[in-house]
């Protein structure tokens, strides 16, 4: 089965398209973590990251075959859940020439919760926790670690203007696949500003996997 969440930056897809992938037993695939995942000391890591750092999109080429290049590993034939391409309707319209889309799911968030949950993240480099200055779980001193008391960062595209960037391009550019999925009969909408366990819940309801 291959699915594709759909949702504004911050909604929580990453965290539930790793779920159901869990789930599935079939892989989660981010493009935004093909990106990242690229070799910054190559030139297309650096171009890539040329991108990225200002919160914008990569081209669509070079998009295209960087998920096309994962796609062909083995551990894709069973099926994928997968996040972040399609972006907007001429993404999807290629993807539909190399991929079948069994469910889309469309995790609703409002841009206040986007914002305020993005722009408040931390992660401490060395353990990889992960916090929110605003929400939770808050580290006792914004810019220290809990765990290992190292300094906490904000990643480069999550800084609060980037975010407004890019919760402004999900309105124009992404919005519209809502849309376009709908009228195609394959839409799920479901509501992410509920805790983690319900919102998967609710995922696994509506696309009636026990
Ligand atoms: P994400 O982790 O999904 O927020 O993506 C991080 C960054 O990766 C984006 O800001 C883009 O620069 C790039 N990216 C991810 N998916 C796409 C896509 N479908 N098209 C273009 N750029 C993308």
């Amino acid at each position: 089965m291959n699915l594709l969440i759909i949702g504004v930056q911050g909604s929580g897809k990453g965290t539930q398209g790793k779920l159901l992938a869990k789930k599935l037993n079939i892989p989660h695939i981010s493009t935004g973590d093909l990106c990242r995942g690229t070799d910054e000391k190559t030139k297309l890591g650096k171009k890539v990251r040329e991108y990225m750092d200002k919160g914008e999109l990569v081209p669509i080429e070079l998009m295209t075959e960087l998920l096309k290049k994962r796609l062909e590993e083995d551990d894709t034939k069973k099926g994928i859940v997968l996040e972040g391409y399609p972006r907007f309707i001429d993404q999807a319209k290629l993807l539909e020439g190399f991929l079948t889309l069994d469910y889309v799911l469309f995790i609703k968030i409002s841009d206040k919760e986007a914002l305020m949950r993005i722009s408040g993240r931390k992660v401490c480099k060395k353990c990889g926790a992960i916090y929110n200055i605003y929400t939770s779980p808050k580290p006792k001193d914004p810019d220290i670690c809990d765990k290992c008391k190292s300094k906490l960062y904000q990643r480069k595209d999550e800084n609060v203007e980037a975010v407004k960037k890019r919760i402004s391009i999900f309105h124009s550019e992404t919005l519209p696949l809502i849309e376009y999925y709908r009228n195609k009969g394959i839409l799920i909408e479901v509501n992410g500003e509920k805790p983690i366990e319900k919102v998967h819940e609710e995922i696994l309801k509506k696309v009636k996997i026990r």
